[in-house]
C-alpha cells in the first residue's frame, strides 16, 4: 500500500513504525473472511482492511481521530485473527494499538464513556478493587430489571452486572510468595498472578502452582509484579500500560528465572510485547530480556508434564483463546497436553472466531460480544462435551453459565497429576 507520510512525519517514531506496517498491506482482502466483526457485521469497515484504511487517513493526515474511526476501531476485538491469515505479514497488532494511543489522545468520548473507562482502568487491574466491584455487582444484581431499556450505557450495565459471579471465590493474595517445588527441583519461575483472574478464579493459580511445585518448579511470586497492562494497554491508555509493564520489569528481573509463566494467554501476548512497548526506555534491554523467557503455562508444561491418575474419560471442548492461537500462535499444546492426560479432545467448528470476550470488549461492545458468545457457544455444544477448557479467564468467564461447565485446562492437568477435581465437574 503506498503511503504519503511527510519527512517530518517520519520523525515520530510511531509513525514511522505505522508507515511500515501500512506499506506491507497489499490490500488484498484475505483477512476480511476471518474477521469475526466483519463476518458478523458484514460492514467493510468492520474488517481489518477497512480499519487499516481508516488509519491511514487519520494518521497521514495528522488529524484527530473522528467518530467514524472511533466506532470501527472500538469494535475492533484485537483478537488478531487477520494477522494468522495475512499473507503478507502486517503487523495489524502494533497498528491499531497505536491508533488507539491516537484516538485517546486526540478524541473527546462522551461523558458516559469516559467515565465508564475510567471506572474500568481503576478497577479491573487491582485484584482488591475486582473483588470489591464483584460484590457490588452481586449486590445490584436483583435490580438489573430497573437497567431495562435499549440505550448503550443500560446495556453496558447489564453486561457488567453480568459479570457477577453467583457465589463470591476465596480471596487470594500471592504477592511475596514463594512455592518450593516438591522433590528435587528441577526449575525455577515466576508466575503472573493476574489480577482480574485472582478475583474471578483464584482456583486457577492455586492448581497452576501446585502442578508445577508437584513436577518439580519452584514458583515465585514477587511482591512488586502486578496486572501486565493489557487492560489498560487496549484502551489505548498508553503510559498506563507502559508503567505496569516496568513495574513488572523491575520485579522479575535478576531472579534467575528460567521462565515468567502466564495462565491468562491475554495477558501473556502483552508481556512478549514488553520488549517492543519498552523499546524506547532506558529499560528496553531488561524488557525485551523478560519478553524472551515469557511463556505460556502450556508451552512450559509441554516438555515436563506426566499424568499420574487414570483419566477419567471426559470428552473436552477445546476453545483456543485468540490471544493464544493468534497473539502467540500456540496450537497445538493445550491440546497435546491434554490428550496426554487421557481426555478425549474435541474441536469446534470455526475455531479461529473469537468468544466476544477480548478483555472489556464484552462490557463496551455488548450487542457483538453476545452475537459472538452465542455462536461460539452453539459451536462447543454441537461437541456434546462434557466439559468446555480454554487457557484464558475471559473466554472462560464468557462461555460460562449455559449448562457445561468451563475449566482452565491447567486445572484438568493438574487433576490428572494429583490434585483437587476442578470444581464444578
Ligand atoms: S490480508 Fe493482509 S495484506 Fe491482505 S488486506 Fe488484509 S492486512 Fe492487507
Ligand atoms: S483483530 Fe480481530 S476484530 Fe480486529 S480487525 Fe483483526 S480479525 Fe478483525
Amino acid at each position: 500500500m503506498q503511503t504519503n507520510f511527510s519527512a517530518t512525519q517520519l520523525e515520530d517514531p510511531e509513525i514511522a513504525v505505522a508507515n511500515k506496517i501500512l506499506r506491507n498491506c497489499v490490500h488484498c482482502g484475505f483477512c476480511t473472511a476471518t474477521c469475526p466483526t466483519f463476518v458478523t457485521l458484514g460492514d467493510e469497515l468492520d474488517s481489518p482492511r477497512g480499519r487499516i484504511y481508516l488509519i491511514k487517513d487519520m494518521l497521514e493526515n495528522g488529524r484527530p481521530a473522528a467518530e467514524e474511526e472511533v466506532l470501527h476501531i472500538d469494535r475492533c476485538l484485537s483478537c488478531l485473527s487477520c494477522m494468522t491469515t495475512c499473507p503478507s505479514g502486517v503487523d495489524y497488532m502494533h497498528l491499531v494499538d497505536h491508533a488507539r494511543v491516537h484516538i485517546e489522545e486526540t478524541y473527546k468520548r462522551p461523558w458516559a464513556d469516559r467515565l465508564l473507562r475510567d471506572a474500568l482502568a481503576h478497577i479491573l487491574p487491582y485484584p482488591a478493587r475486582m473483588r470489591a466491584a464483584l460484590r457490588l455487582a452481586q449486590l445490584g444484581k436483583p435490580f438489573a430489571f430497573a437497567l431495562a431499556g435499549q440505550s448503550m450505557l443500560a446495556k453496558r450495565l447489564r453486561a457488567m452486572l453480568k459479570l457477577a459471579p453467583a457465589k463470591m471465590a476465596a480471596r487470594q493474595s500471592l504477592g511475596g510468595t514463594v512455592h518450593k517445588a516438591i522433590g528435587e527441583t528441577k526449575g525455577r519461575v515466576a508466575l503472573l498472578a493476574g489480577c482480574a483472574q485472582q478475583a474471578l478464579a483464584p482456583s486457577i493459580n492455586n492448581a497452576t502452582i501446585a502442578l508445577l511445585n508437584r513436577l518439580g518448579v519452584e514458583v515465585i511470586i514477587p511482591a512488586a509484579a502486578g496486572c501486565c497492562g493489557a487492560l489498560v494497554h487496549h484502551m489505548g491508555r498508553h503510559e498506563q500500560a507502559l508503567a505496569a509493564a516496568r513495574q513488572n520489569v523491575t520485579a522479575w528481573a535478576g531472579l534467575g528465572l528460567d521462565a515468567v509463566i502466564v495462565n491468562t494467554s491475554g495477558c501473556g501476548t502483552v508481556l512478549k510485547d514488553y520488549g517492543f512497548l519498552l523499546r524506547n526506555d532506558p529499560m528496553a534491554e531488561t524488557a525485551a530480556s523478560i519478553s524472551a523467557i515469557s511463556m505460556d503455562i502450556s508451552a512450559y508444561l509441554l516438555k515436563i508434564y506426566t499424568p499420574a491418575r487414570p483419566s477419567p474419560g471426559l470428552r473436552v471442548a477445546y476453545h483456543a483463546a485468540c490471544s493464544l492461537q493468534h497473539g502467540q500462535k500456540i496450537t497445538s499444546a493445550p491440546k497435546t497436553l491434554l490428550r496426554k492426560a487421557g481426555f478425549t479432545v474435541l474441536e469446534p467448528a470455526d475455531a479461529h472466531l473469537c468468544c466476544g470476550s477480548a478483555g472489556t470488549y464484552n462490557i463496551m461492545q455488548p450487542d457483538i460480544s453476545a452475537a459472538l458468545r452465542s455462536r461460539k457457544l452453539a459451536t462447543l455444544q454441537a461437541l456434546k462435551p462434557d466439559v468446555i477448557a480454554a487457557g484464558n479467564i475471559g473466554c472462560l468467564t464468557q462461555l460460562a453459565g449455559d449448562g457445561v461447565p468451563t475449566v482452565h485446562m491447567v486445572e484438568l492437568l493438574d487433576w490428572m497429576a494429583g490434585g483437587t477435581k476442578p470444581a464444578g465437574l
